[in-house]
């Protein structure tokens, strides 16, 4: 199936917006311009010296969706999400929308994205607006195989069209069946994920501290009822898996505040739907203080390993491996 591109718009240029904006500057028909805004001129600057004849400034949201007939944006939180949408002055929704394909890929509150559909659907019957968050990380977005969780039926004729826009910036692309479900998919993945990687520190630790290798416990979890992600790719304990943010300090992962905002999201979204939640509040007290403890702060989540007090020393900064050399002398 092909479909028309004539312009497309981009909002909030940060970590994960612009790879976004850029693989759809590369993947997007030669003739489609594609219209830029950031708060940060900085970023639109940048964008637009890199593909001089596609990506063009926009003067803010208001101006980009004059020229946009597919918007779609990248923020932080739901503030700036009903901004760049609702501002009287200049929001996208401050001009005439009709018609426009509108996407938000922001992490934020199921309200907050039902507020500004609602509104949207009042004012201009024939916008459509979908909430699509994504996952994957800075990486993910960079060699463009995050997930992208999008608040959709099947069988909502937009469908294909947004599958084959998203899937310029993405690997996969899964409907989860109407608007704002998306989110909820989203959260209720980042809850899981956020719980799994505190019970995988702690079990780390208390399976090290009885004098098991976390090579062979990792084994061990892979095999047993316990195989999981976190503990297979994203393992907290440094130097057990060579491509975990873990074993490189920490850095370029998923960071420890983001998990915070996501898991406090998704303990909000429980509480309000009326899901029983044992494990919310002490995950979310455990990230909250690993997120405000400077030996963690801006490192990947699993930094909650150090944060548990995890010995992430276990090789021996010699690079002897003192594990192995132990259990041949014991
Ligand atoms: P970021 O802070 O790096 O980028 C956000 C960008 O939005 C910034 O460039 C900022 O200047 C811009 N911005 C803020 N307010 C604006 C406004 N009113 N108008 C226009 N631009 C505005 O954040 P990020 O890491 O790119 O995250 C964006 C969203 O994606 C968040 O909701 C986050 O939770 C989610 N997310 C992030 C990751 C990750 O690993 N970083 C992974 C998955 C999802």
């Amino acid at each position: 199936m092909s479909f028309e591109y004539r312009s497309v718009g981009f909002i909030g240029l940060g970590a994960m917006g612009k790879p976004m904006a850029e693989h759809l500057a590369k993947k997007l028909p030669s003739e489609t311009l594609i219209y830029v805004f950031d708060v940060v001129q900085a970023a639109i600057d940048q964008l637009c010296t890199e593909f001089p004849n596609k990506v063009v400034k926009s003067a803010n949201a208001k101006d980009l969706a004059e020229k946009s007939d597919i918007i779609v944006t990248m923020v932080p939180e739901g503030a700036q999400v009903k901004s760049v949408y609702l501002d009287p002055q200049t929001g996208i929704c401050s001009t005439d929308v009709s018609k426009k394909l509108l996407i938000d890929c922001s992490t934020i509150d199921t309200a907050t994205s039902l507020l500004v559909k609602d509104h949207i659907y009042q004012n201009f019957p024939t916008a459509s607006f979908y909430d699509a968050p994504v996952s994957g990380g800075v990486v993910g977005a960079v060699k463009g195989t995050i997930a992208i969780f999008l608040g959709c039926s099947e069988s909502d004729t937009n469908l294909p069209r947004l599958t084959h826009l998203l899937q310029m910036m993405g690997k996969s692309v899964i409907p989860c069946g109407g608007p704002s479900l998306g989110l909820a998919a989203k959260l209720s993945n980042n809850y899981l994920s956020g719980i799994i990687a505190i019970a995988a520190s702690e079990a780390f630790d208390m399976g090290m501290r009885s004098g098991l290798d976390p090579r062979v416990l990792q084994k061990v979890y892979a095999a047993g009822t316990a195989q999981n992600t976190i503990c297979d790719k994203f393992t907290p304990v440094p130097g057990v898996y060579a491509e975990a943010p873990s074993s490189n300090e920490y850095k370029n992962g998923f960071k420890v505040q983001l998990m915070r905002k996501d898991f406090g999201l998704a303990v909000d979204m429980a509480r309000r739907v009326g899901s029983r939640n044992v494990l919310g509040e002490v995950g979310l007290k455990t990230y909250t203080d690993a997120m405000n403890d400077p030996r963690c702060r801006d490192l990947d989540s699993r930094v909650i390993y150090r944060f548990l007090g995890g010995n992430e020393d276990w090789k021996g900064k010699d690079g002897i491996d003192h594990w192995d050399l132990h259990h041949q002398r014991t």
